[in-house]
């Protein structure tokens, strides 16, 4: 089964929503200008919360080739939970796709694998598709153990969804260490442990499951290394974080397919 590749923009804390929709209408017209085939690639934003409804507005609006989405989402339908967002509220705003785990909400917001997975959960409930956030720091990386850690944080984030959850989930396999660094995984490192993640999915869920689920790299993607990334057999997609505040730099990305044709 072809899995179509997800290129993914984490906006991070960064563009108010006129920034924002000043952002995606140049996106838009940068990707028409290429002429981008969305059937070869699919483009999502992932802006802040106060962003989603002018993002909406615009891309519903002008009918652009583009999804949108969230950064988080709270575990809770509803209730005393000051400052959190419940997934029904992002589903509203037909957000496609809602990121989960990110290595800073790990880093900065305590979350836990077993948390992650409950967002996750929440998200399918809600109608959306989480993409799903993993890899490891520079020291597990360099004691050589990375395969086996970012497996045991799968295990635990996928263990609450179904298989057929699964295969319709996106997760994303970023190496702490090559998030903002401008450091970047070879190829090799980005397959070694896709290839291993769907290996993982395989034995856990099934070939057919393991064939559908979508696996992006992240970490210091920019035009000139995607095509390369792209190229592993097992990276259907790359999140990115700093790249994608730039129209051109992100719509290249988005057309990795193009290059050189
Ligand atoms: C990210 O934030 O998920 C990310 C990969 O950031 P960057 O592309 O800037 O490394």
């Amino acid at each position: 089964m072809a899995r179509t590749p997800l290129m993914a923009g984490n906006w991070k804390l960064n563009l108010n929503h006129v920034e924002a929709t000043g952002l995606v209408q140049k996106l838009a017209w940068t990707l028409k200008d290429f002429r981008y085939d969305q059937t070869k690639s699919e483009a999502a934003v992932i802006v802040p919360f106060t962003d989603l409804r002018s993002v909406q507005t615009i891309i519903e609006g002008d009918k652009l080739p583009l999804f949108w989405g969230a950064q988080d989402v709270s575990v809770h339908a509803s209730g005393a939970f000051t400052g959190e967002i419940a997934a029904d509220m992002l589903a509203k705003l037909n957000c496609s796709y809602v990121v989960v785990g990110h290595s800073e909400r790990r880093e900065y917001h305590g979350e836990t694998d077993a948390l992650i997975g409950q967002k996750a959960k929440v998200v399918f409930d809600a109608g959306m598709t989480p993409i799903i956030c993993c890899g490891e720091v520079l020291e597990i990386r360099k004691a050589g153990t990375h395969v086996e850690y970012v497996l045991g944080q799968i295990k635990e984030c996928l263990a609450p969804l179904t298989a057929e959850q699964v295969a319709a989930a996106v997760i994303a396999y970023e190496p702490v260490w090559a998030i903002g660094t401008g450091e970047v995984a070879t190829p090799q490192d980005a397959q070694e442990v896709c290839g291993a993640i769907r290996g993982y999915v395989a034995e856990a869920f099934g070939e057919a499951t393991a064939e559908a689920v979508r696996i992006q790299y992240g970490g210091s993607v920019k035009a000139n290394n995607v095509v390369e990334i792209m190229g592993q057999p097992d990276v259907d997609g790359a999140l990115v974080g700093g790249a994608s505040l730039n129209a051109d730099e992100f719509a290249k990305i988005v057309m990795f397919y193009a290059a050189g044709a």
